[in-house]
């Protein structure tokens, strides 16, 4: 018992080496650079799509401005002194709309320079993001690949110690030990009787039970699954 109490010992603190890397600050940073900088090319491929758009619209505004202007020049090109009055004031009429057409159109095409440079404005704010982002990265997967450099020897070793140990490990325990991690029972799996619980769920054992790990050394717990033994 002794030794499989040793190796669980060893197993644990291989546990803790793992996670130290597993859920390490740099890891951390390392995935949200990540996935920053693919939220950034999402972001990116929108404002293009965007702008193009708005492009687009403001080409076709400014055919219609062009195409008004000519309008105008063309009614007031009219020899005014070969028309009638009525023929004045439907001219008048004409470049009064075509006027307020023009101011219309003017407002949207100021509207849609502003709107332009506000995507770029925000596609240059992405790119200083995704640069940031990427030196970032680069920062903590050094720091990450440091420690792993420096954990990994210390996994090895422990690793080593316990397959040394297994070999003067009573095999029906390890053989136990190992199925019920197997079975995804959580560390400690091997636990004592403590104030006549299980020393893992806290299930109190009845006398018959306790009577039974005096005799047999363990038993296991009916509800978590753990090797209790009595220290
Ligand atoms: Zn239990």
């Amino acid at each position: 018992m002794e030794k499989i109490l040793k190796y669980q010992e060893l197993d644990t603190k291989l546990q803790q080496l793992e996670k130290k890397i597993e859920s390490s600050s740099e890891k951390n940073v390392m995935n949200e650079m990540i996935s920053y900088v693919k939220d950034a090319q999402n972001k990116s491929l929108k404002l293009e799509q965007k702008a193009k758009k708005m492009m687009e619209e403001y080409v076709a505004l400014k055919k219609e401005y062009d195409k008004n202007v000519l309008t105008i020049k063309e009614l007031t090109s009219k020899n005014s002194s070969e028309l009638t009055t009525a023929q004045m004031d439907e001219i008048f009429n004409q470049i009064n709309l075509v006027s307020s057409n023009l101011y219309m159109i003017e407002r949207n095409l100021n509207i849609q320079l502003v709107n332009i440079k506000t995507i770029l404005k925000e596609f240059e704010t992405t790119k200083k993001g995704v640069i940031n982002a990427r030196t970032k990265h680069k920062e903590s997967k050094e720091k990450y690949e440091a420690l792993v450099n420096t954990v990994n020897p210390q996994i090895e070793a422990v690793k080593n110690e316990m397959l040394s140990l297994e070999k003067s490990i009573d095999s029906k325990l390890l053989t136990k030990y190992k199925s019920l991690k197997h079975d995804k029972v959580s560390l400690p799996i091997f636990v004592p009787v403590t104030a006549g619980n299980c020393g893992g769920c806290r299930m109190a054992l009845p006398m018959g039970k306790l009577d039974k790990i005096k005799a047999e050394g363990y038993i296991i717990c009916d509800q978590c699954g753990r090797v209790i033994f009595l220290k």
